[in-house]
């Protein structure tokens, strides 16, 4: 029998305001036990695996290494190093990008740099004028992710590398390219370090737009868990669905220890979708058949 493999995104997924969602501990436990490959795969670029581990220590999670993590800086720098070794690069990010490019030996220049990378995390102006400057020397832009902004609480968020990069986007009229979920490269990265083929890998995420899409845009099985920015009503918004809905990764402990699946139409996630539609036997299609109901929108903003 060939193995299932968890590539699991965080925020969202295993924690929230720095608060470990019920059942990720125990879930990282269950993978441990039973020798169940699994990587945290993030779009977070402030941050390195080791500054990742330090942290799911804190919130509770211990005895993880760096070898457990995949950033969209570590993306990007594989990215950057496959596809232009010893190309020098001037970096608009945090710590982890930085260290990202630097393990790769892609060199900082000021000067002429051949990329402008921008991430997420502390930025200095200074350096969004120079990134602007470098551009239009020439420099080609290169974002580690499309994420326009990250949470910071419930109610709060911070710009992420997203935004960044649309400002410069429109600075120097240049475009992007965007690294990290869902462009299938961070995918197809991820599943190699997690070693296992991709008819046998799933994404556990939060997030329709990154998680969900890009897992299934390469062929692998995605699980979306309501702990983090979608709600089931969002769902008919999409023209992707994720072949499991799941009220949280809580859901996933049992199955993983015992090595049997779920019954997956009868997840607990589903009971608001009976009350809202009144049906109480859900269909044998695509289980996520019957949120497709669709809604009035409102006519969006023109922004041309
Ligand atoms: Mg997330």
């Amino acid at each position: 029998m060939s193995t299932t493999g968890y590539l699991l995104d965080m925020d969202g997924v295993i924690y929230r305001e720095n608060q470990l969602i019920p059942g990720a501990a125990a879930l990282v436990e269950a993978f441990t036990e039973t020798g169940t490959p699994f990587l945290f795969v993030t779009n977070n670029s402030a941050l390195t695996p080791n500054d990742l581990v330090v942290k799911l220590d804190h919130l509770g999670i211990s005895g993880l290494n760096p070898k457990h993590f995949y950033t969209s800086a570590l993306n990007t720098a594989d990215f950057l190093q496959e596809t232009h070794s010893n190309c020098t690069v001037y970096t608009i990010g945090d710590a982890g990008l930085m260290a990202a490019l630097n393990d790769k030996h892609l060199a900082n220049d000021s000067i002429g740099a051949d990329y402008v990378v921008v991430g997420e995390g502390q930025v200095a102006a200074e350096r969004i004028l120079k990134g602007h400057e470098l551009i239009e020397k020439g420099a080609r832009l290169v974002a580690t992710n499309p994420d326009n902004w990250c949470p910071v609480s419930a109610t709060a968020t911070r710009p992420g590398a997203g935004a960044l990069a649309a400002f410069l986007e429109a600075s120097t009229g240049c475009r992007a390219y965007y690294l990290g979920k869902p462009n299938p490269y961070m995918f197809i990265k991820a599943r190699q370090h997690l070693g296992v083929s991709v008819d046998q890998v799933v994404m556990i995420g939060d997030t329709m737009e990154t998680d969900i899409r890009g897992s299934i845009e390469v062929g692998m099985q995605a699980y979306l868990v309501l702990t983090g920015s979608t709600e089931l009503d969002d769902l008919a918004d999409y023209v992707y669905q994720p072949t499991r809905v799941m009220n949280s990764i809580a859901d996933l402990v049992e199955e993983i220890r015992t090595g049997k699946p779920g019954d997956r139409l009868n997840s607990p996630a589903f009971d608001k979708v009976k009350s809202l539609t009144g049906k109480t036997k859900l269909g044998a299609k695509h289980q996520t058949d019957i949120i497709g109901s669709h809604r009035i929108r409102p006519r969006p903003a023109m922004t041309k």
